[in-house]
């Protein structure tokens, strides 16, 4: 089973915190899909006799291009490889891009998952993050999926400039009234030089800080496990039987192909697992798609091992604690010492030597992974 995924680069302009690739000029649209079809062909070895699980059209903005663009590529793509009505198809939409017809026409072309930016349901949150759209746009958009689409996925962020824990609590509630069938909760990253962080810099603008955020995260938890949802990812919440099927299977180290620029795929062929990615610059991609992919890797032992526990703690799966002792280059004392240390904050829980993180784990991940490989 292989997943792919789109990079649609196209978004109206940036917003405040984003550093994804992406250009906000969109005189190139059309140039773009011919260079995807391009791509396609010159992989089609890779597709053939593929069956596909999911397919997931991120970005960018892919809500922003003619959905006949998009059927067109789907339909080259069921040419090639095996589709069927299983095949999870994601689309990441905007509010502001959204109405009936489009809905109606994105389903016809064959997406049956809406995944929505909302990032909040207040005005004054929208503004500060720099996003385009309202609340009264959020609040339409999400409702008009949920009547045309039996899956539902809505982002919201936390941690925005003068947010603070009721306006936070505002937007779980709304969205626990609305009942999409997925929910992401990122925190705000201060990513380097976007704008907001020179605002940082500046001192012009001072986001909530480390320990209110956490308290935001948590009051997430609380609320989303509370109303039924299951907790399957650090930032993803789903109800059963509604996970992203494409995010999992990325979390999982299954296979997926991905298409346009900074796109990037990870392969297994012959007990070999590569990984490679195109090209972060639109330009040459329309260049020449052939050439399209500038990074490749065969991922070594250890490297396999790392993402094995970083990943795997991720999706909470579950890593015994002799396959952390067979990977580690350091001793078994100091992963007995990591190990005592987690489990005293309880962050960690060991059942029949198998570590699973708990929900308070859930936030420190990284922090848990990292000492688990090397510490
Ligand atoms: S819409 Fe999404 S991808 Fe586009 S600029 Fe905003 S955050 Fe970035």
């Amino acid at each position: 089973m292989l997943s792919l995924y789109v990079h649609i680069p196209f978004c109206r302009e940036r917003c405040r915190y984003c550093d994804f690739f992406l250009v906000t000029r969109l005189d190139h649209v059309d140039r773009f899909f011919t260079a995807l079809a391009e791509e396609t062909r010159s992989k089609a070895e890779l597709l053939k006799g593929e069956r596909i699980g999911a397919i997931h059209f991120g970005g960018g903005t892919p809500s922003l291009v003619p959905v006949w663009r998009l059927s067109g590529w789907l339909s080259q793509v069921a040419g090639i490889a095996g589709m069927d009505d299983e095949t999870e198809i994601t689309l990441e939409a905007n509010p502001e891009d959204i109405d009936n017809t489009r809905l109606d026409h994105l389903r016809d072309a064959g997406v049956n998952r809406l995944s929505i930016g909302v990032q909040s349901f207040t005005d004054r949150k929208l503004r500060a993050l720099g996003r385009a759209h309202t609340a009264a746009d959020s609040l339409r958009t999400v409702s008009m999926a949920m009547e045309r689409f039996g899956s539902v996925a809505v982002d919201l962020m936390c941690g925005a400039e003068g947010e603070g824990p009721d306006e936070w609590e505002g937007d779980l509630r709304m969205t626990h009234s609305l009942r999409p069938q997925h929910v992401s909760v990122y925190m705000l990253t201060l990513e380097e030089k976007t704008r907001l962080w020179r605002d940082v810099c500046r001192g012009t603008v001072e986001l909530p800080g480390e320990d209110e955020q956490s308290a935001m995260y948590r009051a997430a938890r609380i609320a989303l496990t509370g109303a039924g949802y299951r907790h399957y990812e650090v930032s993803n919440y789903a109800l059963d039987g509604f996970h992203s099927r494409y995010n999992l299977s990325s979390w999982k180290r299954e296979p997926y192909l991905g298409f346009g620029p900074s796109a990037h795929s990870f392969m297994v062929s012959g007990g070999e697992e590569t990984r490679f990615s195109n090209v972060g610059s639109l330009i040459r991609y329309l260049d020449d798609p052939l050439a399209a992919v500038d990074f490749r890797e065969v991922l070594t032992r250890e490297q396999r091992f790392d993402e094995e526990v970083f990943l795997s703690l991720r999706i909470n799966r579950g890593l015994p604690v002799g396959f952390l002792r067979s990977g580690r280059s350091t001793g078994d004392d100091r992963l007995d010492d990591a190990l005592a240390g987690f489990l005293e904050k309880g962050w960690i829980r060991i059942d029949e030597e198998v570590v699973t993180l708990t929900g308070e784990g859930f936030l420190f991940a990284d922090l848990v992974a990292a000492e688990l490989i090397h510490g």
